[in-house]
Formats: C-alpha cells, sequence, structure tokens
C-alpha cells in the first residue's frame, strides 16, 4: 500500500524530530502493509519553508538508512503546499516539488478555517500550468464543512482531494467523521492517506481507516483509492467519478 501524505522526515517541520523518530515511524508503516511513503512535509503554511533543494536530499538520506536497518520501506519525494499568491511562480524556480517529482500532482493544503478567495483561480491557473491540484484534507476545513458546495465546485473543475485515515477513525471528531463519510459518498474524495506526524496523536491509522471504507463503501471504492494513490507515483491519470453535491440530511424536520 502507499501512503501519499507523511510527515516522516525528521527536523523540518512539526512531524519526526530525529532519525529515530523517522525510523519508528517507518516500522509502524511497514506493519500496517505500507510499503512505499511520499515524503510531504509543510511549505509556506506559516511556519515552515522546505523547499524543493531541502527535500530532496534529505528523501535520499532516509531512504539509505532504512536499507541500512532493513526496513522494507521506500520513501519518495513531495510537498504539502499551503495554498499562496506566488506558488505558480516558485513552480516555475524550481522550489515546488510535484509528488514524486512527475510533474503531474500537486499537494495543496487550505487553511484550516477558510478557504481564500483566490482559490478557485489558482487552482485554474495550476491546471493551466499542467498540473493536477490536490486539496489535501479538505474534510477538516471548516469553511467546507459549512459549505460543501465550495468543495464541489473546485472537484467539478478539474481539482481531486485527500482525505486523512484518521479523520475516517474519528481522531478529529465526529463532524469532521461524517463529512468524510459525506465526501466518499458524493465522489467528492480519491484517494486516503495518513497525514501521520508522530506514533502518538497524528498515527497512520491506514489499516483500520481502510477496513472501514471496504466494510461501508465496498471493496471497489478501496480498491480505487489504492490505484489513484499508484497513478500518482507513477504520473498517470487518476479514475474520478462524477461528483455530486453533499446532500445534508434534515433530523425531524428542523431544519
Ligand atoms: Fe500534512
Amino acid at each position: 500500500m502507499i501512503d501519499l501524505h507523511c510527515h516522516i522526515l525528521h527536523g523540518i517541520d512539526d512531524g519526526a524530530k530525529i532519525m529515530e523518530d523517522s525510523l519508528k515511524m517507518a516500522k509502524q508503516a511497514v506493519s500496517e502493509g505500507i510499503d512505499t511513503i511520499v515524503a510531504t512535509p509543510h511549505h509556506q503554511n506559516g511556519k515552515y519553508i522546505n523547499e524543493k533543494n531541502d527535500i530532496v536530499p534529505r528523501v535520499s538520506a532516509l531512504n539509505d538508512y532504512l536499507l541500512q536497518e532493513n526496513v522494507p520501506l521506500t520513501i519518495l519525494p513531495g510537498q504539502e503546499v499551503r495554498i499562496y499568491g506566488e506558488l505558480i511562480g516558485d513552480y516555475r524556480d524550481g522550489k515546488i516539488l510535484t509528488l514524486n517529482q512527475t510533474n503531474k500532482y500537486i499537494f495543496i493544503e487550505l487553511p484550516s478555517s477558510q478557504v481564500p478567495r483566490f482559490t478557485e483561480q489558482l487552482l485554474y491557473d495550476i491546471q493551466i500550468e499542467g498540473l493536477i491540484p490536490i486539496i489535501v484534507h479538505p474534510e477538516r476545513n471548516s469553511c467546507l464543512i459549512e459549505n460543501p458546495n465550495i468543495l464541489y465546485n473546485l472537484v467539478n473543475t478539474g481539482a481531486m482531494t485527500q482525505i486523512t485515515a484518521s479523520s475516517l477513525t474519528g481522531r478529529f471528531g465526529n463532524k469532521i467523521k461524517k463529512f468524510s463519510w459525506d465526501l466518499i459518498n458524493a465522489n467528492l474524495t480519491h484517494m486516503v492517506a495518513s497525514d501521520a506526524h508522530n506514533l502518538s496523536g497524528r498515527n497512520f491509522h491506514m489499516q483500520e481507516a481502510c477496513e472501514w471504507i471496504a466494510s461501508e463503501f465496498g471493496i471497489d471504492t478501496l480498491y480505487m483509492f489504492y490505484e489513484n494513490a499508484e497513478s500518482i507515483v507513477n504520473g498517470y491519470a487518476c479514475f474520478k467519478d462524477t461528483p455530486e453535491k453533499v446532500r445534508k440530511k434534515k433530523f425531524l424536520g428542523i431544519f
């Protein structure tokens, strides 16, 4: 299994702190059936700046270490880019990493409680540049929870999305768990990943989430997520069902 989103590189963001943490995370990943991780350090989120040239050598160093420690896990380069105005210019300047450097898919993080006004235009411009934007953890954005049609419009105009395993397992609460369920149901998400930061509060939970997806949505949905993850690291086209609007359920006619 491939994990597309993980803060396993040590010492560069709020994920692993030292190499030993990276090693422990790698072993946990392997125990959950993960054989490939795309390392996606934060970039431009107001706290951390990790450009392509900071990330690529660290990925090689971790791969060497895992080989030496006999851990059967491959790390690929990636980046979690907070949405910002100069993103495309910085991509052209070689500061932005596409997932596994295939020049095809790029992880875009929105602020946690809003969707900036320029989002739609920027996601469009990214596509004009020849890239496909993948919005990470939309289920944790409070603005999207309140206004799921905003996400519908972004997906309908070509963006993809990634949900987080621990959102599905309920670590972020029932509201986020329910919204994750809604997003899968409405074809508004296309892959699941861990976004693991450590082995305590922000662990992988991939195995548990995958079991839950298979039991709630069927094995076909799970395989679609697996295949999309594989297509993404290879730079191939993904499978996308036609997006639908999230239907807000009415309870006892109160709303
Ligand atoms: Fe992340």
